[in-house]
């Protein structure tokens, strides 16, 4: 989605606040002699911005208005090495609560609604995210945090709570509880806000059968905010974002260019009116793609699909952007085999061939089971694959996602 002559404004303003305050990408950009951007082809042109960037402002670095407007800072939770310090001033702080408002209200929440919110509070920016939020519409906050599922369970049912705010694995994890106490009648949830980790179509088709209950994904990172920057409607085909606080493109991982709407590559983010930290074509690494044309709903905000993975997972085969989450979710459906496969991939007379192993028992029709699968994950990722299904326990077991792909490509 090219950007609007408004949002180029909006970005030479940002560009502008940045050299100025001189701060780490205000000088990035002096040094490459930008002042401003004229035209979408030069917008594409500008450098991205990268979280090995962010780590090395540590601490402050990032910093770009006065420090007597920051009033608060957020951090990520850096898994390796620094962590990244996002500053926010008052404006960022009340903008975020108005993205996030308008995600409750897409969901159709209302102030009439009691919220209770799991997710943790502190430097990061996930529960006080969910709270500011809720408050800016007037519902009744029920700040949880997360843990202590006694609590939970018995907030929930003592203070009617309708909405959940939560991780998936955590909203499995409470239905399963309230499937297990039978307490379901004493529960007056009515929908779920679910923070935008990956999780399964089956994962999500359960937890919504078990409490009865509609879901909601919600997207964001710290870098940006937060969570709140877009959220899913009531028709479920992607997540509406909020284009006159952010620009969004797609872009293929590997070149670096924008890839066509509709097409899956990496998500990069400019925030238009940030204050605090502006960041201006911020690599994600998170993968997905803008869904073209215009929403049942009717509401113009446009909009990406649900989360694909991470580019650190993508496989180009045959011309064709592939990641193991696809497959997974198409291997998911088939009751006949287990959580286990391979993905193989190789070169041979000058085309590539991608491999699925599966495991099954053996009271199935090995080669018909094969088919059936090659078929459906052609139809989601646009090429035939070899399926093979192998006995309970052939494949490797290994903890790490990662290990189920083998590229023989380049070996
Ligand atoms: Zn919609």
């Amino acid at each position: 989605m090219q950007i609007s002559q408004q949002q180029l404004d909006l970005v030479n303003d940002r560009i502008r606040a940045l050299v100025e305050a001189g701060s780490f990408y205000g000088k990035k950009l002096a040094e490459a002699g930008i002042t401003h951007v004229e035209t979408p082809e030069d917008f594409t042109k500008l450098p991205f911005s990268e979280k090995k960037d962010l780590r090395d402002a540590y601490p402050l670095g990032l910093m770009t208005a006065p420090e007597e407007e920051i009033v608060r800072i957020h951090s990520s939770s850096g898994t390796t090495g620094t962590p990244v310090i996002i500053p926010y001033t008052a404006k960022d702080v009340d903008d975020w609560a108005i993205m996030f408002k308008r995600c409750y209200e897409t969901a159709g929440i209302t102030n009439m609604d009691r919220i209770q919110i799991t997710p943790g509070y502190g430097l990061w920016t996930a529960g006080i995210g969910f709270q500011n939020g809720a408050e800016k519409l007037g519902a009744m906050v029920i700040p949880m945090g997360p843990g202590n599922t006694d609590k939970q369970l018995q907030m929930m049912q003592d203070m009617k709570s309708t909405v959940l705010c939560s991780t998936s694995s955590y909203a499995l994890l409470l239905a399963e509880e309230i499937e297990k106490r039978g307490i379901k009648e004493n529960i007056h949830l009515k929908k779920g806000v679910i923070g935008s980790e990956r999780w399964s179509d089956k994962m999500r088709k359960h937890i919504s059968e078990s409490l009865g209950i509609e879901l909601y994904d919600i997207y964001g990172l710290t870098e940006i905010y937060g969570p709140g920057i877009g959220i899913n409607c009531e028709y479920n085909e992607g997540m509406h974002y909020w284009d006159d606080y952010l620009y969004i493109e797609v872009i293929d991982p590997k070149t670096g260019e924008p890839v066509p709407d509709g097409e899956m590559g990496e998500i990069v983010i400019t925030t238009l009116v940030k204050e605090g930290a502006p960041l201006i074509r911020y690599r994600t690494h998170d993968l997905s793609r803008i869904i073209p044309g215009k929403c049942k709903c009717g509401r113009c905000y446009p909009r990406l699909d649900t989360i694909m993975g991470r580019t650190d997972d993508m496989m180009k085969i045959k011309g064709v952007n592939v990641f193991p989450s696809q497959i997974e979710e198409v291997l998911a459906n088939f009751n006949e085999i287990n959580s286990e496969y391979q993905i193989r991939i190789s070169h041979l007379d000058g085309k590539d061939t991608m491999r699925i192993y599966v495991e099954s028992t053996g009271d199935v029709d090995f080669d018909a089971l094969s088919k059936r699968i090659a078929e459906k994950v052609k139809s989601r990722i646009g090429f035939t694959p070899i399926v093979k299904v192998v006995e309970v326990g052939v494949l490797p077991r290994s903890m790490k996602k990662t290990a189920r792909v083998i590229d023989e490509r380049f070996d």
